[in-house]
Parts: structure tokens; C-alpha cells; sequence
């Protein structure tokens, strides 16, 4: 069974972001790119079903500009076997990446995909259940557990009330969360084999997918800066701060 895995590229996480002076986005030039974390879950996940015999390759697949094939790259060195860019310089959303993993779905025929749970760049939360919609595929969302099985996955996932298993019908899809796996490094030797592994080239036309954005983005703000907090003498102060300041008691 093939498994294939959407990575997207955005800002590193341990990058601080900054607002563009008009409010239009957030400033990308010299900023450190790396792949979304969840994905690189993703990626383990599918790494760790390979090698239990339970998958037979893994595939890559970004939707970005030419710099995503680094992201790409990442994954193959991970150990995955070959990737697919589709390039573009539009700013994606969800479900024009959804459409176009559904093209992709159709001519790779996986048996499982696994997105992550959310992109860090635009928390969208959106892309995995549109593709699990747009093919008619069930779908196990922020699966900290998946078992698979002849012809099935069961998923573990995390609710409000604790833990919930379902068992989906293979082909599906799966959004990974945190707790799912501790992805791996790529090794040296690892990283350079990557350089050699195949990674095929296409455009968003090629599926007939118009990636142009459908939503305007009014205004973005920087948060509002946290206010110092204060030390207090003892258990009274504190509860006489928070009724009588704080109001929440
Ligand atoms: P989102 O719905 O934007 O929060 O993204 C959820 C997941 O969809 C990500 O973790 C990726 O697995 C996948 N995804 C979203 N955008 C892209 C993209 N441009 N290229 C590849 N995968 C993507």
C-alpha cells in the first residue's frame, strides 16, 4: 500500500513573526522556512508503517514555490521515497490544495493519506477534512494513535472526554496530532540520498485547479503585548487580587 503525505512549507516555528507595516501579512523575506511540524509527524507516521511492512512507499507531495522542493527534500531524507511539487507562488488555501491532492489521490492511487492536523502558518484546520469530502473518503481527525489492519485504521483520537477509537475503511485519510509520534532526525547519509531521489514537477493547471486566493485578508495585527505580572505576599493578597482586580473569583 502506498502512503502519500502532503507537507507544506512555512515560517519555522522558532521563528518570531513579524507583521508587514501595512497589515497585509506577515513579512517572509529572509525568514527561516522549515516543514509544518505536523507534517513531519505525518511523515514519521507513514515512515514507521513502512518499515512494519504494513506500507510499501511513501510519497511526498508540497504545493508551493520552487523553495518547497527543501521541504521536500526534508522528507525524502526522513526516508520517504520520491516527492511531488506542484509549484506555484499564490498563497494556497485549503481547498485549492485539497482539490489538487485529489487529483493527485486519483492518479497515485494511495491507500492512506495523512496530512497534519493544521498548517502553523495559517491554522487553518481545513485541508484533510475538504480532501476526506472531495473524494467520499472517511476520515480519522488528530489521530494521536493509528493501527492498521486488513483493509482498515483504527484511529486514536483526542476529545474533550479523553480518548475515542474509530475504525475507518481503508482508503482514508488521516490528520496527525502531537502526541501521535517524536519524528526522526534525517541523518547525514540520509540527507545526502535524498539529493538523488526523484522529485516530479507540476503546476496547479496541470490539474485544472485555479489556485487564486477567494478570501481578501481585511487586517493582520500583532497580539496585544502581555502585561507584567506582579508577585504577591501571600495567599490573601492574591486571593483579594483576583476578586477584587482580576474579577474572576
Ligand atoms: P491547513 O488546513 O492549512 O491547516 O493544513 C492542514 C494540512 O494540510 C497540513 O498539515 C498539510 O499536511 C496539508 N497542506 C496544507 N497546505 C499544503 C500545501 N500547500 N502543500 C502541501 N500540503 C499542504
Amino acid at each position: 500500500m502506498k502512503i502519500l503525505v502532503p507537507v507544506k512549507r512555512v515560517i519555522d516555528y522558532n521563528v518570531k513573526v513579524r507583521v508587514k507595516a501595512d497589515g497585509s501579512g506577515v513579512d517572509l523575506a529572509n525568514v527561516k522556512m522549515s516543514m509544518n511540524p505536523f507534517d513531519e509527524i505525518s511523515v514519521e507516521e507513514a515512515l514507521r508503517l513502512k518499515e512494519a511492512g504494513k506500507a510499501t512507499e511513501v510519497v511526498v507531495v508540497s504545493v508551493g514555490p520552487q523553495q518547497a522542493t527543501e521541504t521536500l527534500r526534508t522528507g525524502l531524507a526522513m526516508g520517504a521515497d520520491r516527492g511531488i511539487l506542484v509549484k506555484t507562488d499564490e498563497t494556497t488555501e485549503p481547498l485549492a490544495v485539497a482539490k489538487i491532492l485529489k487529483a493527485i489521490v486519483e492518479a497515485e492511487e494511495p491507500g492512506l493519506v495523512i496530512l497534519g492536523k493544521q498548517a502553523i502558518d495559517d491554522d487553518c484546520n481545513q485541508t484533510g477534512q475538504m480532501l476526506a469530502a472531495l473524494l467520499g473518503w472517511s476520515q480519522g481527525t488528530f489521530a494521536s494513535k493509528v493501527d492498521l489492519g486488513e483493509g482498515t485504521a483504527d484511529v486514536t483520537r483526542e476529545v474533550d472526554g479523553g480518548l475515542q477509537t474509530i475504525k475507518l475503511k481503508l482508503p482514508a485519510i488521516v490528520t496527525t496530532d502531537l502526541r501521535l509520534n517524536e519524528p526522526r532526525y534525517a541523518s547525514l547519509p540520509n540527507i545526502m540520498k535524498a539529493k538523488k531521489k526523484p522529485i516530479d514537477e507540476k503546476t496547479p493547471d496541470d490539474f485544472g485547479v485555479d489556485v487564486t486566493p477567494r478570501l481578501t485578508v481585511v487586517s493582520t495585527a500583532e497580539p496585544a503585548a502581555r502585561q507584567a505580572g506582579v508577585k504577591v505576599g501571600s495567599v490573601g493578597e492574591l486571593v483579594d487580587k483576583l476578586k477584587n482586580e482580576a474579577g474572576v473569583l
